[in-house]
């Protein structure tokens, strides 16, 4: 006869950085807490630019002093025309109008979500790995969490609430309510990592480098994130009208090459570098959640919806929502008649903070946000809103500068 299944308060779906961060806060309040990951740390992941505000959710669950001793100094952005590298301007974080960080970390995300997988299970939460959460019946106050082992076998988790922080997938939210892509951000990234790449030099070694490219329907970007070992990602956003005129290349590897050298300044940036494994595509990322949250259960992170990596945010909604999500589930674990006002306070300030990203990223793809990011010379005020917005200040919808970026850049229909 097969063991009980065990009772925990919260099964989390998912140990990227949300499921860990949410993990992680709410086991150190005293909550038994399971992580169900479908994979096994370290594992690739996509996403290694974080911003400061991220900062103050690593310190929260205790991991901030391990991140600074492994990882790479990032103080600032820097934009730059693709075609002409003299046309560049820095964002340096310590230019914020807030800067209560001036600096976040480029990350290597196998590294990066292991330490914080490992974290939740330092802080008491049960990590399973290899486990693939493959239904989810909520009952009332009760959740039933049947997962796939690697070997094939099934097992049932009982938990009193469960958030899906399954990334992309979106196990429940997706069965919750409908999706729908976000318009204007219908978009490819062709990504791989290099070594030898250029970097810059002094403070300014850790920047990521944003290259700017095309115009109208084909305007796209690169990346270029640096590593302390010496690494560092490399990619490229391309519209689907690009990708359509160039259908005939073949493989990422060659659409990689073929956006690579029509963009001279990042052709420079890569010249001499060796791939460490041929470009691979991921398409359609962007996208809105209708139903983050239901009774028993909640989305955190990219399961709650996911925005175009212009400005380097998925990392940052992800585990700055899952901190606050854990607070708000542990408040109502504790008094159950704050459940309504706790989780919508939750969600209204993940989707204010969300909605500024999304109209500024929409505004690059217009070519309205240009005018502004490559001004020469820049209003200082807007400097400082666009250093901010980059740092990740975008939750609280008071400061002058906040509602002057949402006037600005308003989300498109
Ligand atoms: C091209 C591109 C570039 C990006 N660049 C950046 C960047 O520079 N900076 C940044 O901050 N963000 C970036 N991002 C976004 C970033 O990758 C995500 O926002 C971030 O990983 C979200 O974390 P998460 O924990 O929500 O999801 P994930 O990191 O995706 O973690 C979800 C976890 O859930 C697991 N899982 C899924 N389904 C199941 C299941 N059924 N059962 C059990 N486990 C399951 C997965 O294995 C995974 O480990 C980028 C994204 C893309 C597409």
């Amino acid at each position: 006869m097969s063991a009980p299944a065990p009772t925990y308060d919260v099964a989390v779906v998912g140990g990227g950085p949300a499921g860990s961060i949410c993990a992680a806060r709410l086991a150190s309040r005293g909550r038994r807490v399971v992580v169900l990951e479908r994979g096994r740390h370290p594992r690739f992941h996509l996403g290694e630019s974080l911003l400061p505000e991220s900062l103050e959710v690593l310190a929260a669950v205790g991991v901030l002093d391990d991140v600074r001793a492994r990882f790479l100094v990032k103080r600032g952005a820097r934009f730059v025309d693709a075609a002409d590298e003299r046309r560049a301007v820095r964002y340096a974080f310590a230019d914020a109008f807030r800067a209560r960080h001036a600096h976040a970390f480029q990350v290597p995300r196998d590294e990066f979500d292991e330490l914080l997988f490992r974290r939740a299970g330092a802080c008491g939460a049960e990590l399973r790995e290899g486990c693939e959460v493959t239904r989810v019946m909520l009952e009332g106050s009760r959740a039933a969490v049947e997962v796939r082992g690697e070997s094939g076998g099934t097992e049932t988790f009982t938990a009193r609430f469960v958030v899906d922080a399954s990334g992309r997938d979106a196990v429940l939210a997706r069965k919750a309510g409908p999706t729908e892509r976000i318009a204007h951000l219908d978009r490819t990234a062709l990504f791989t990592q290099v070594r030898g790449a250029w970097r810059d030099s002094g403070e300014r070694e850790g920047d990521i480098q944003i290259v700017a490219f095309g115009e109208g329907e084909g305007r796209g970007w690169f990346w270029l994130i640096p590593f302390s070992d010496g690494r560092s990602s490399a990619g490229a956003v391309v519209s689907s009208a690009w990708v359509r005129a160039h259908r005939a290349l073949g493989d990422p590897a060659a659409l990689f090459r073929a956006a690579v050298d029509d963009a001279p300044a990042m052709a420079r940036m890569l010249r001499g570098s060796a791939h460490l494994f041929a470009p691979r595509a991921t398409a359609d990322f962007s996208f809105r959640v209708g139903t983050i949250r239901g009774d028993g259960w909640l989305a955190a992170g990219d399961a709650a919806g996911f925005i175009d990596p212009l400005f380097s945010t998925g990392a940052h909604l992800a585990m700055r929502g899952a901190l606050q999500a854990a607070d708000a589930i542990d408040a109502v674990f504790t008094d159950p008649g704050l459940a309504g006002a706790r989780f919508e306070a939750w969600e209204t300030e993940l989707r204010a903070g969300a909605e500024l990203f999304i109209g500024a990223v929409q505004a690059f793809y217009a070519g309205d946000l240009n005018a502004y990011l490559f001004a020469d010379p820049q209003h200082p005020f807007l400097r400082r809103a666009i250093t901010s917005m980059l740092a990740g200040d975008v939750f609280d919808q008071g400061p002058v500068w906040a509602r002057e970026m949402r006037a600005r850049f308003p989300v498109l229909p």
